[in-house]
This record gives structure tokens, C-alpha cells and sequence, in this order.
């Protein structure tokens, strides 16, 4: 479970965990990776100082998911049923690979299109078009009429093989889990 918690500490991964558990999803999911055993939503509520109720809708999206499951256990005395969460390391770990993949998959594309082909903008932002739609507009910006410049993208290139780079290093932890 620690490469767990190593693993929230990454905005990519915290990002997508609060997608699909919601706000309190990376503070639920911490709880559970550092108590390292199944624990109660009482459990999990009383550390966060948050309603059970929140709690248990975190779980359920979670549970939606895969990305962790419940041992349900009858007390013999009360009749009463309690519920013990635990992470699916194994789930958890497709989720998120997939997740990384699909992103990779988006800058990877992104970065082709501005090594494959020349961009122009407008000095004011409004437009940003290839060299042969720049073309057919005369390099001029159709709503202000100021000349549309070539765009010098290694910058912007440089920060997607960046973003490629953080990918690959999380992919790669992930794996170890
Ligand atoms: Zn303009």
C-alpha cells in the first residue's frame, strides 16, 4: 500500500481519482491505503471528520468502478451487518494504467499534429489555423483583420514530451505496485 499513498501524491493520478470517487475521493482512498486493512465507512468518516453518509458515496463510486470491494459480516448477537472496505490493488492498478494510457494516447496525437503541420494565429488569440487555411484567409484574422503570425510551437512540443515523460514514470510505478 505504500506505493499506494507514493501513487496519491501525483496530481495525474489525484486528478483522475477525483473524477470517479469525487471530492473526498484521494482523502478516502489515502485512509484505506494507510490503515492497510479492511476498514469500516464509520472508520474512514471519523478520520475525515465528514458524514458517513459522504463516505459511503465515495465508496459507492469506487465500488462502480472496481477499485475496491466490502466484506460483509453479520454480528451474531445484534443481527446487524457490518461492512469492512478494502482496495483492489489489482483493479486499481488497470484503472489507472488504462487512465494513463487514453492520456498518452491524446498528447501523442496532439504532438504529431504540431510536428506534422505549420500553425498561425492571430497576435489577439482569436484565430489559430493551419498554413493552408491561412492561406485561403490571406493571413489575415477574419475577425479583426490584423496579420496571422507562424506559431513557434517547440515550446508547446517541448511541454507535451514533458507531460509523455510523467506519464512513463507513472505507468512505470503503477507496474510495480
Ligand atoms: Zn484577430
Amino acid at each position: 500500500m505504500e506505493k499506494v499513498l507514493d501513487l496519491l501524491k501525483i496530481d495525474a493520478v489525484r486528478d483522475y481519482i477525483a473524477r470517479i470517487g469525487g471530492d473526498y475521493g484521494v482523502d478516502v482512498l489515502k485512509i484505506m491505503a494507510e490503515a492497510d486493512e479492511p476498514v469500516t465507512d464509520e472508520y474512514i468518516a471519523g478520520f475525515l471528520g465528514v458524514k458517513v453518509t459522504v463516505v459511503r458515496t465515495v465508496l459507492n463510486r469506487f465500488h462502480f468502478w472496481g477499485i475496491v470491494d466490502y466484506h460483509k459480516e453479520r454480528d451474531p448477537d445484534t443481527g446487524w451487518y457490518t461492512y469492512t472496505w478494502f482496495i483492489r490493488l489489482g483493479r486499481l492498478r488497470e484503472a489507472l494504467l488504462e487512465e494513463m494510457e487514453e492520456k498518452e494516447k491524446e498528447i501523442i496525437e496532439k504532438l504529431e499534429e504540431l510536428e506534422n503541420y505549420m500553425f498561425f494565429e492571430c497576435p489577439k488569440g482569436h484565430e489559430r489555423v493551419t498554413f493552408e487555411v491561412a492561406m485561403e484567409l490571406n493571413f489575415t484574422c477574419p475577425v479583426c483583420g490584423e496579420p496571422l503570425k507562424a506559431v513557434d510551437t517547440e515550446k508547446e512540443k517541448e511541454e507535451l514530451r514533458e507531460k509523455l515523460r510523467e506519464i512513463a514514470k507513472i505507468k512505470a510505478l503503477v507496474r510495480s505496485m
